[in-house]
């Protein structure tokens, strides 16, 4: 169903074109449990593998109840296509996958989830492909790394420790000077920022978090905008513009539009060639868990973000917390892209540093009664970590420093409990924060 509003809390429920089961006219989306489906004939098989028809194949590749949630996040999203794939991980790698090869390079914002970072830093340059990081305080960071081999730019819009919001429109402008696509990470902020608008050319989600909602599946996704000529520069985009020998020769950036229409290269490209290849499906029982929780997205955003501004009002004003990390708590420049990219809410996460430091940090954590000590984030419930004594207890003095980890930085993921709840566990835990362990004294 298509809506003229473009309203995400109806998008969430009906986007995508899934009214009901075509045989059954069950209307939540079946589990389609099957690895392959049959083929009418010879003609049809042939058809299908020489993408001259689309149609069902193969699970590792395509699912019935995997292509209803692409629509739908497609559709939440803005964009035209989506991919869905086994985690967020998996995204993020084929995002990369999807444009460069050994020898080329990708310059992705220093603002980074940790799994990320190391799957750049060292499996992806073990592949040959270099990663190069930019401060996006500046986005003119960006343009000082391009040279001829620079195949996409990278930025998360919400990322945690800084909860610094990306420039998503500045950044994306330099790219399309020079041909070069913006993928952005929207993990940590779906319905609040849309970053297709902004210019993005491929939005990744783990759709583990605040889309699937409740802690209950790994999952990830892909969202190919339709907005970005991979023909236009040929040498930028050589895996768009030369003949693919995995396929018969197809060159993607052309064949593509031509048999279905649309400028979609990126997402068929990453479907019959790394999902073939590499096999990272997502289960369609797991795309089913995600399906229910996308029903309820845009609520949950709208009750997290207003339970975390209300949460940061309360730390602002407690004597043991030093300082409150927050979309909107940052000098003027930064702060100001939390209102221009961010709406309907700052986000859900709230980080915070304790005058106690480490010791301070590890009893706040302890002392939470109702907060689950998780290193997930995007669940339904409140959830909490002290970085330094676990996530980034390998990094030393320096590198914590650098990735705006503290030793008595604390991050919160705001729930959707009732905010009396919320405050009650943290300022109980607080109270506690800096009191002696008395067990460990007797
Ligand atoms: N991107 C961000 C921003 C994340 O926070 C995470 C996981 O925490 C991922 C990607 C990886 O997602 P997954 O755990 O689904 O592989």
């Amino acid at each position: 169903m298509s809506t003229k509003r473009n309203n995400p809390e109806t998008i969430a429920i009906h986007g995508g074109n899934y009214r009901s089961d075509p045989t059954t006219n069950a209307v939540a989306v079946p589990i389609y449990r099957t690895t392959s489906y049959e083929f009418t004939s010879t003609d049809h098989a042939a058809n299908l593998f020489a993408l001259k028809e689309f149609g069902n194949i193969y699970t590792r590749i395509m699912n019935p109840t995997n292509d209803a949630l692409e629509k739908r996040v497609a559709a939440l999203e803005g964009g035209l296509a989506c991919l869905t794939v086994s985690s967020g991980q998996t995204a993020s790698t084929f995002a990369i996958l999807n444009v460069a090869q050994a020898g080329d390079n990708i310059i992705s914002s220093t603002d980074l989830y940790g799994g990320t970072v190391s799957l750049f830093t060292h499996t992806l340059s073990k592949l040959g492909i270099e990663i190069r990081y930019a401060d996006p305080s500046d986005p003119k960071n960006f343009e000082k790394l391009v040279d001829d081999k620079t195949r996409a730019f990278y930025g998360e819009t919400l990322p945690n420790p800084y909860l610094r919001v990306f420039p998503i429109k500045e950044v994306s402008d330099i790219g399309r000077k020079y041909n070069i696509p913006l993928i952005m990470d929207n993990t940590a902020s779906p319905v609040i920022c849309k970053p297709i608008e902004h210019g993005a050319a491929i939005v990744i989600h783990s759709l583990t978090k605040y889309i699937g909602g409740h802690g209950t599946a790994v999952a990830g996704s892909i969202v190919d905008s339709g907005n970005f000529d991979w023909t236009a520069d040929p040498n930028r985009q050589p895996l768009f513009n030369e003949p693919d020998a995995s396929y018969g020769g197809a060159i993607w950036g052309k064949v593509v539009p031509e048999l279905t229409g649309a400028n979609i290269p990126f997402a068929v490209r990453a479907r019959v060639c790394l999902l073939r290849d590499l096999g990272s499906a997502l289960a369609p029982d797991n795309a089913f868990a995600i399906i229910q929780g996308l029903e309820t997205v845009a609520l949950r955003m709208k009750q997290h973000c207003e339970n975390a501004q209300k949460v940061v009002n309360f730390l602002k004003t407690h004597d043991e917390v030093t300082k409150v990390i927050y979309s909107t708590e940052h000098e003027k420049t930064i702060a100001d892209r939390a209102s221009k990219y961010l709406k309907g809410g700052n986000g859900p996460m709230v980080g915070i540093e304790l005058k106690g430091g480490i010791e301070a940090g590890k009893k706040f954590i302890e002392s939470l009664k109702m907060f689950y000590h998780v290193a997930n984030i995007g669940d339904a419930r409140s959830l909490a970590i002290h970085p330094a004594s676990t996530t980034h207890s390998q990094l030393n003095e320096k590198e914590l420093a650098a990735s705006g980890v503290t030793q008595s930085y604390v991050r919160l993921c705001i729930g959707i409990e009732h905010i009396d709840d919320i405050i009650d566990d943290l300022n109980q835990a607080l109270n506690k924060s800096s009191k002696p362990n008395l067990k460990a004294v007797v």
